[in-house]
């Protein structure tokens, strides 16, 4: 058997941006993945596939609410929903197929199975036992179950964001547990395909850790483009058959009284749990955290030596990016560099249109900390390019010190609010001020000068609005 310097449990963002690193680095790594296909969550049945009908559907949208109004006339294109799926799987396919592409080139060695770990030193895939100086698990997430609920992908009547991405057919009712960020994306996008989508969520607002005045403008968005919403709401089961299903819940104010919802489809979106099972970790003593995850200090090192983990399996936003920052840093820390993640400067999201993209700390977790801020904010309806593309909803909302002026956190409702956010992420790296983006030249017309008047907003103020 062939002995590694290290060995990568999981080949999704977390563990295969690791092994290209270990490889550049110059480690022999091999990682283990038990799916068919590289790529993990992310590429398989999570963000990927997840934008791909993102992306399908909002042309859709477009097609049927804005194409006459630039003088663009004909019949709205139908949905071929074999089609759609079909347009998803080669876009995950392609994608899968070039991460095996980059472990062939860096040569990492794909040992294909499930893994476990005997002792520090040794992986086993099927018969084979494995040697090797390190290990880093990346054995990410699964969805987490809720109490009275069974979730049955291939019934396709209660399923999860998987069953969700491959529904047989676009329901004419669905229902969405849980306002996050996955089910407000699916959610969206069984919307934009006709369906009649409810969600009931437990808290009184969408997207928890979001600023409220953020989460109230973007469920006014979203209600406006045909959700509904039943908030502070406990669900406490679902009766399904064949065809259809009910959600049972209670409002949390008038916790006596079952009410019940009818659908098709019913999304079960509450969230995902870190998944480590079978890898044999109890038997190594590993320590893990109350909430199932797997302890690590700031170096990603676990309790056993020789043992690291990273990404959904450990602390911190259950994010893609995330994992990869993790997965680089482990590889240099591994190689005797100084890995490192700002856990400050991590953005977050929500790839509906509009987009929903924060960064940093909000505004009420500074206030609640008695800070002097400054806030600046600029809606898209003063930004002539959002205007051009029927896109005025929302804006970009600039956190910063007082004293200071130093930005401290930004959230933005917005087209490309996504890659917009970077602007913001980099200035944070760099300890700018607001002043430091406000005296940055922006290109016109985009939609980043409302960055810009953001910023120019924390001082003399914004010129256009
Ligand atoms: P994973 O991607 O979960 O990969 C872990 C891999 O390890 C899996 O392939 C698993 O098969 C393998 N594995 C586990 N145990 C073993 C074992 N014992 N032996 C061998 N292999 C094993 N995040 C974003 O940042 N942006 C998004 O837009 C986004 N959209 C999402 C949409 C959906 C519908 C979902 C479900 C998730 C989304 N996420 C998004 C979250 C993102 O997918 C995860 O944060 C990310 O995949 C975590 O990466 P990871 O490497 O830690 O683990």
């Amino acid at each position: 058997m062939a002995s590694y310097d290290v060995i990568i449990i999981g080949a999704g963002p977390g563990g295969y941006v690791s092994a290209i690193r270990c490889a550049q680095l110059g480690l022999k790594t091999a990682i283990v993945e038990g799916r068919e296909t590289l790529g993990g969550t992310c590429l398989n049945v999570g963000c990927i596939p997840s934008k791909a009908l993102l992306h399908a559907t909002h042309m859709l949208h477009e097609a049927e609410h804005n194409f006459t109004k630039m003088g663009l006339k004909g019949k709205s294109p139908s949905v071929d929903w074999k089609q759609m799926k079909a347009y998803k799987e080669d876009v995950i396919g392609q994608n899968t197929v070039g991460v095996e592409f980059l472990m062939k080139k860096n040569k990492i060695d794909w040992l294909k199975g499930w893994a476990s770990i005997p002792a520090a030193g040794q992986v086993k895939v099927g018969d084979d036992t494995h040697e090797t100086k390190n290990i880093v698990i990346a054995s990410g997430s699964v969805v987490s179950s809720l109490p009275g609920v069974t979730v049955d992908n291939d019934a396709g009547v209660v399923v999860d964001s998987t069953g969700a991405l491959d529904l047989p057919k676009v329901p004419k009712k669905m229902t969405v547990i849980g306002a996050g960020v996955i089910g407000l994306e699916l959610g969206s996008v069984y919307a934009r395909l006709g369906a009649e989508v409810t969600v009931v969520e437990y808290m009184d607002a969408v997207c928890p850790g979001m600023d409220k005045d953020v989460q109230r403008a973007f469920k006014r968005i979203l209600e406006k483009q045909g959700l509904k919403f039943i908030m502070g709401a406990a669900v406490s089961g679902v009766d399904a058959s064949k065809t259809k299903a009910k959600v049972k819940y209670a409002l949390k104010k008038k916790p006596d009284e079952e009410q019940v919802i009818d659908a098709d489809v019913v999304l079960v979106a509450t969230g995902r749990r870190p998944y480590s099972d079978g890898l044999g970790l109890d038997a190594l003593d590993v320590k893990m955290t109350e909430r199932g995850q797997i302890a690590t200090d700031a170096k990603w090192a676990t309790n056993v030596p020789g043992i690291y983990a990273i990404g959904d399996v450990i602390e911190g936003p259950m994010l893609a990016h995330k994992a990869e920052d993790e997965g680089m840093a482990v590889a240099e820390v591994l190689a005797g560099k100084h890995g490192h993640v700002n856990y400050g400067v991590i953005p977050g999201v929500v790839y509906t249109t509009p987009e929903v993209a924060t960064v940093g700390a909000t505004e009420d977790a500074l206030k609640a900390e008695g800070r002097k801020l400054k806030i600046g904010k600029f809606m898209f309806m003063g930004n002539g390019r959002a205007k051009a593309v029927h896109q005025g909803e929302g804006f970009v909302k600039l956190i910063t010190d007082k004293e200071t002026d130093r930005v401290l956190g930004a959230a933005i409702i917005g087209p490309g609010a996504g890659d917009m956010i970077h602007e913001i992420c980099v200035a944070m790296e760099f300890g700018a001020s607001a002043e430091d983006i406000a005296l940055t030249c922006h290109a016109h017309p985009t939609y980043s000068e409302a960055v810009r008047e953001a910023a120019l907003a924390c001082g003399d103020g914004a010129i256009h609005s």
